[in-house]
Order: C-alpha cells, then structure tokens, then sequence
C-alpha cells in the first residue's frame, strides 16, 4: 500500500500524475517511443513545454498582464544568484525568514549592497518580522512566502516602494494570492509541483534590462524568455511531470480549490498540535505555514513510542529538519486529507499510552 507521505521535499505527487508520467517513460503520446529520448525540439515536446508554460500563468491568473514562465535548471538555489545578476544594480533589501532567505541574501550580497529590513533569527526563525521599513531606493525586494523548514508563511504581504521578488518554491499554487502584486516569482518544482530538476521562473518582462552589468546567457532570464524556455535542452522529464501537475490542479478547480483543502488538512492538524497535551507547535500561531507544520513532544521521553507508533500506520518523512529537531508534516497539494487523519489519530493514540 501507498505510504502516507509527509516528506518536506521531493515530496508527494499526485497518483494519476505518477501513473501518467511513468506511461510516458515507456511509450509518449503513442508515439512508440519515450518521452526522454526524443528531441526537445519535436513538436511533441514544444507543446508540453508550451503549454506547462501557459498552465502556470493562467492558474496564477496572469494571463494578459506581461508575464512569462520559464521552466529553469539549477534549483531555487540557481535563482538566488540569477534574481541578483539580472536585477540588483545598487542596493536589494531582503527579508530574513530562515534557511532559504539566508541563502539568498549570501549569493545577492556577491552583486551590490544589501539591506535586511528584518530577520527572524532571533526566534530560530520561529516567526514572521512585520512593521519593517523597506528602502524606496532598493532595486527590489526580495522574500521567502513559506518557510520550508521552519513552518512559517507569510500572511499578508506588505505593500513594496519598489520591484517584489518572491521564493515561493514551497507553497505555489498553494493558496490564492494577488500575484499580479509580484514582478518575479520561482519555486524549485520539487514542492508542489513535480521532481527535482527544473525550476519554474514567472516575470514581469519590462523588469528586465535594467542593469548596467554583463550577463552571461544561461543565467540571463532575456535570453530564456527568448528562446522560449528552450536556450538549452530543457528538463525534459521534470517539466513533463510539473505540466500533468498543472492540469491536474486545472481539472480539481484551480487554486481556489486546492486552497480549500489545504485549510482544511491545516486545521485538523494544528487543531491536533493544539489540543493535544502531549504535542507543542514550533511557529508562532498567526504565523503558521499551511505546507509544513513544525511540532514537538512535549516529553521527549515519549519519542520511541512515537516513531514505531507513525512508522506502523504507514507514514513516511515526519522527522523534523535538523536544524529544529522535533516534528514536520509536510502537507502539500497532493497529500490527500486521509492522510492527516491517519497522522491524527497516531498522536490520539500517543495521548492514550500516556
Ligand atoms: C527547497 C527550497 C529551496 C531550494 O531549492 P533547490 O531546488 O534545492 O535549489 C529554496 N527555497 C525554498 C523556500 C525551498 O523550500
């Protein structure tokens, strides 16, 4: 049987998704040949690129607004160096919400001047800062929506005297936002969207050409739009898998569908996390992420009873990052509801032997 998995990432993929994708390993389109072995230029493969693209922009609602989606390599990682050298001229400000926002600020920091309006280092990256002050001079504001390891979402974005860039690798698609508010948003498809390998870039095309620096073209996002996400042979299997993700979440009813079930998994589980004497919530409450949810016990003595307790009712990928040690249940777009369930009445069954 299926396990139920809570893992932070690559992590949990829709099953029709999984059994498409696999067909298409042994035989594409009924072409009689696979999917990874035929030329990225063949019609069949541009209209999967093409229409991964345009899936993106229309379940972000950005269709006719100036956007365009690139399917990337290099990670999320790759994108915290290109943000940089395609739009830093002077002075970035960025907002340090934990791991990932640090890595940012580290490769932005290579390229100009940085302001870090607020970090929430102090709280182990516990919580989201507010009230904080970005320069008008700054040539964009970066921040992180959903704190993968930490358990933290951003809420309510503030209102930016400059370009807004976001890292949204791990709740895109998640939840309905104003996304017209962003001029640049990527997300590691490894999250909510399908396997590592390819990374999903949408921009506002006039923010682009506004630095004074050389960029070389693989890490310039003008020459991928371009070439329509085609410069170089792309992730072939990846994008593939990110566009049967897409349509996936296009057939359930789009984000406002999704976003439903989210709140409700969210719910049960922090319902779970707070009623439960056993159970303490790592992120502070109005914070709390709708993807990870970051847990401990209360008695740490309970943990063995815990662990084989979780394992035996099939769950998978609970360990908490070891940067905060405890619990993480990771529920994406595709985990099922079933499977909070299952988790929920794992810690009911703790409180019992207790
Ligand atoms: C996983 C993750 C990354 C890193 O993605 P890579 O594809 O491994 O480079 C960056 N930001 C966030 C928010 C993430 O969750």
């Amino acid at each position: 049987m299926k396990k139920h998995n809570f893992s932070a990432g690559p992590c949990i993929l829709p099953q029709e998704v999984m059994k498409k994708a696999s067909e298409a390993i042994l035989n594409f389109n009924g072409l009689n040949l696979s999917l990874i072995e035929i030329s990225h230029r063949s019609k069949d493969f541009v209209d999967v690129m093409e229409n991964a693209r345009s899936l993106a922009i229309e379940l972000l609602g950005l269709e006719g607004k100036g956007y365009k989606a690139l399917f990337l390599q290099g990670g999320a990682s790759t994108e915290f160096l290109m943000v940089a050298y395609n739009l830093l001229n002077k002075k970035a400000a960025y907002l340090n919400t934990g791991t990932w926002s640090t890595k940012a600020i580290k490769e932005a920091k290579l390229f100009g001047e940085l302001v870090e309006v607020a970090s929430s280092k102090d709280g182990n990256f516990n919580y989201i800062p507010k009230g904080y002050t970005i320069p008008s001079d700054a040539d964009y504001f970066h921040c992180t929506s959903n704190n993968t390891i930490f358990g933290t979402q951003i809420k309510e974005f503030p209102e930016v005297p400059t370009k807004l860039v976001c890292d949204m690798s791990s709740d895109i698609f998640s939840r309905q936002l104003d996304f017209s508010k962003f001029d640049l948003i990527y997300a590691g498809a490894q999250k909510n969207m399908g396997p590592a390998g390819t990374t999903l870039v949408v921009i506002k095309e006039d923010i682009l050409g506004q630095v004074e620096r050389v960029i070389p073209s693989m890490l310039d996002y003008k020459v991928h739009i371009g070439k329509d996400s085609m410069f170089n042979t792309p992730a072939v299997f990846p994008v593939y898998v990110s566009m049967l993700t897409l349509e996936w979440l296009k057939d359930l009813g789009g984000i406002e569908a999704i976003e439903k079930v989210n709140d409700a998994k969210a719910t049960l589980l922090y319902n779970e996390i707070d009623r439960n004497p056993l159970f303490n919530g790592f992120a502070a409450k109005e914070d709390r992420s709708h993807m990870n949810a970051t847990f401990n016990l209360a008695d740490d003595s309970m943990k063995d009873t815990f662990d084989t307790l979780w394992k035996e009712a099939g769950i998978n990928g609970l360990n908490g990052h070891r940067s905060v040690g405890g619990y993480r249940a990771s529920i994406y777009n595709a985990l099922p509801l079933e499977s909070v369930d299952v988790l929920v009445d794992v810690m009911q069954q703790l409180e019992k032997k207790a």
